[in-house]
């Protein structure tokens, strides 16, 4: 909902009690609230996810008295379906983002950030991915949007982002100068997107022992690496790897920055940090590469979070299933705020008090489509044995090829295994996965929202038409 129209009732009723308690407090207690997302963040090259013990070291520490959750998933494979879905509590088939290149958030969309804004927060936000910029519209309820990026990508120069050391700058900035309590900020660092640029990452020579890839003539992924991935002379899979944990190492130092410094600054918030989506690493054969699927490598994310001071801090590790979707919801719980009936999804507070009742959760892609019930998970064809996209065209390889399977949630064994169901689904997963599908296109009215024709064609120039 743009913030040019009417408050919602809700929203109207928020405000006057939260004036009246300041009023009876003599002050605003409500505490301030931070969201991270980082872009292309697997949870399992983080320390406290099971990979390597240096990597995430602050970003882990953000559970310390709070919460991981060990089974997050966004809500699509690629960044401004997902990001829109943590903001609006909607899946991406609700909320009309379900591409980066041609969709934007329609205005009838209430957002977290409009609800807090309403409710006398002050809001900003600090973006560093060009897909999220003002075209998606994603801006919404935002006192303060910053997409200021100046640092041009190694392989496509016109595109550009910025680096997590600027974008920390802008945020600490804003807040030593013009923040007022209670705020909401939200900041999303673009640095573990390729090129795995990080400076001091591992360059140049293959190791003799590595396997090797072709570097491709497109960014699919598909067998190799993408084109705008490509590092002069690097072709090792090993390489790549060290290079993408270098780019994490980086965030993570500038998200210890950022915690500690606010700290400094006062006013210590409720935070919660996240992923828009994963990276494949030679899952189904692809690299470096994300949208193509809605597997295990792609959709499974990061998700910690240290509620407030003075709020109950939760178990250190929650083992039910969560998804973008429950974001928003956790914000407004933390803030006192009543959360719209148009939100999807859960309060994390009540979901690791076993407040909540067992519910399915949805990740959508182009292509494919995945449903998790509990520790079951199961995907398929969005449109199953469819042959052509809605265009008409054939499926490229930006869209793997893939069976329906199924997998079992287990801590223990890394990412969970697939198994290839043939004609016959599992009864209920299908069925809820049929509903959300339908129901999802029917609230959205079958409306294709489409971004100006001079704006989509730049971001297909810029290889943006399925990626990201
Ligand atoms: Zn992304």
């Amino acid at each position: 909902m743009s913030r040019a129209t009417s408050i919602a009732p809700f929203a109207a009723l928020a405000l006057v009690s939260s004036l009246l308690l300041a009023l009876a407090c003599g002050g605003d207690d409500r505490p301030n609230l931070l969201l991270i997302t980082v872009d292309t963040l697997r949870a399992d090259a983080l320390a406290c996810y099971g990979g390597k013990a240096d990597v995430g070291v602050h970003i882990c520490s953000i559970a310390e008295g709070g919460s991981r959750f060990e089974w997050a998933f966004s809500t699509a494979p690629s960044t401004a379906p997902s990001v829109a879905s943590i903001l609006t509590s909607r899946y991406p088939l609700e909320h009309g983002v379900t591409q980066n290149a041609r969709s934007f958030l329609p205005g009838e969309h209430e957002t977290l950030a409009e609800v807090l804004h309403e409710a006398g927060y002050q809001t900003a936000a600090f973006v560093s991915n060009p897909v999220i910029d003002h075209s998606k519209r994603l801006g919404q309820g935002f006192d303060h949007w910053d997409q200021v990026m100046n640092q041009h990508e190694l392989n496509r120069p016109g595109y550009v982002e910025r680096h997590a050391i600027d974008t920390t700058n802008a945020v600490l900035t804003w807040l030593r100068r013009q923040a007022s309590a209670p705020w909401f900020v939200w900041v999303h660092f673009q640095d573990p997107h390729g090129p795995y640029a990080a400076r001091g990452a591992p360059t140049g020579r293959n190791r003799l022992d590595a396997i090797t890839l072709p570097i491709l003539g497109n960014n699919s992924g598909r067998g190799g690496i993408p084109a705008y991935q490509a590092m002069p002379n690097v072709t090792s899979l090993a390489i790549y790897k060290h290079r993408y944990l270098s780019e994490i190492r980086l965030v993570d130092r500038q998200v210890g920055r950022l915690l500690r410094e606010i700290d400094e600054i006062g006013g210590r918030p409720g935070v919660l940090l996240t992923a828009d989506h994963g990276e494949a690493f030679g899952e189904d054969g692809y690299y470096f590469a994300h949208g193509h699927s809605v597997g295990f490598d792609l959709i499974r994310v990061p998700l910690l979070w240290r509620p407030p001071p003075g709020a109950e801090p939760g178990p250190p590790v929650v083992r039910t299933s969560v998804s973008g979707i429950d974001v928003a919801p956790t914000f407004l719980q933390a803030a006192r705020v009543r959360t719209p009936e148009t939100f999807g999804g859960r309060a994390l507070q009540a979901i690791h008090t076993g407040e909540s009742t067992p519910r399915s959760i949805f990740a959508e892609g182009s292509r494919r489509a995945a449903v998790i019930q509990g520790r079951r998970y199961f995907s398929r064809e969005r449109v199953t044995g469819a042959k052509l996209r809605e265009d008409g065209k054939p499926w490229g390889d930006e869209n793997a090829d893939l069976p329906s399977r199924t997998a079992l949630l287990d801590s223990e064994a890394g990412l969970p295994q697939y198994t290839v169901v043939g004609a016959d689904p599992p009864q209920e997963l299908e069925a809820a996965l049929r509903d959300h599908l339908s129901g999802a296109i029917r609230q959205a009215g079958g409306r294709h929202t489409e971004l100006p024709r001079q704006l989509a064609e730049r971001l297909r120039e810029l290889g943006y038409a399925t990626q990201e």
